[in-house]
């Protein structure tokens, strides 16, 4: 059997007008891993060809979509984890590079590190050979500061999403992940995102740091979204495989986790998305929303769900 389970973020997803596309995109996502997994490929390539696919659509927080920094700077984090030889690649505050899982992937593939972060980490990707993010784009965030300035001012036509913003500052995130299982049993995990909107520059998030955003061994895997700095405080990653260990399939997992995140820092903190070697889904979030999708080999087409 095979399975493959993505997610898109969770946050307000208050943009009703983006919903179709995103479908369109996990959808896409859901694919792209599937055909690895269907080939006989690996869970590590079936997650990262997923997450490229995100990473490249351009309506979600990563890759090419990635939200700028309070500087109007991209800097991106992304973390992959094979659950089999429970080695894994990440990079944080990588800049200037197209598909961040793929900078991660290389630094588990060619390198005896597991994260490489900032400037050298873009070097790194940038002199494997990894496409550059469009440079055309950095003259749309030339004028990023002032308007976040004018924003918080209130001199903005976007009076709701001001409102929204007040209400949950840290809730602007479409981070994106995948977990799978292939025919051999094996699981893998990747994660790759913007990070928070309007983040410090040099800040990283939870999802290049291993056992806390991104994590997989060879009991589950699992991917998390929400605000970073939770999910590293609760070491949701090593947490998910403590919680499998002992025996709990992955739609429990999930459950506990977000029911922990809730306790400790109030709704609207994460969501999690975990399969498990017996290809048990779980996924689960306390905002209001989280794009999510999922297709096995026991099924015929792929489901999405949006918001
Ligand atoms: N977890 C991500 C971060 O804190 C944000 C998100 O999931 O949207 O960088």
């Amino acid at each position: 059997m095979w399975s493959v389970v993505v997610h898109g973020g969770a946050g307000v997803w208050s943009e009703s007008e983006k919903f179709s596309a995103v479908k369109d995109t996990i959808l896409k996502s859901l694919e792209a891993g599937a055909s690895v997994l269907r080939a006989g490929g690996s869970a590590l390539d079936a997650v990262v060809e997923s997450v490229m696919v995100l990473e490249d659509s351009g309506v979600l927080n990563a890759g090419v979509g990635s939200y700028p920094n309070l500087l109007g700077e991209i800097e991106m984090d992304a973390g992959v984890m094979d659950g089999k030889s429970l080695r894994a690649g990440a990079v944080g505050c990588i800049r200037n590079v197209k598909n961040p899982v793929l900078a991660a992937k290389l630094v588990l593939e060619k390198t005896d590190h597991v994260l490489l972060v900032g400037e050298w980490a873009s070097r790194f990707a940038l002199s494997m050979g990894l496409p550059a993010l469009n440079s055309d784009r950095s003259k749309g965030l030339l004028k990023y500061r002032d308007l976040v300035r004018r924003f918080e001012e209130g001199d903005t036509r976007y009076k709701s999403n001001l409102a929204l913003y007040k209400q949950y500052p840290h809730l602007f995130h479409e981070t994106v992940g995948a977990v799978a299982l292939d025919i051999e049993g094996n699981l893998a995990s990747a994660t790759s995102t913007g990070g928070l909107a309007l983040k410090l520059p040099g800040r990283v998030g939870d999802s290049p740091l291993i056992g806390a955003g991104t994590y997989a061994d060879s009991n589950i895997a699992v991917s998390a979204t929400g605000i970073g700095e939770y999910i590293m405080l609760l070491g949701v990653g090593v947490r998910a495989s403590q919680y499998a260990e002992n025996g709990l399939p992955a739609n429990t997992v999930a459950e506990k986790i977000i029911a922990l995140l809730t306790s400790r820092f109030g709704i609207n903190s994460g969501g999690l998305i975990a399969l498990d070697k017996n290809g048990v889904i779980g996924i689960s979030f306390n905002t209001p929303g989280m794009a999510r999708g999922y297709y096995s080999s026991e099924m015929s087409e792929p489901y999405a769900m949006v918001p």
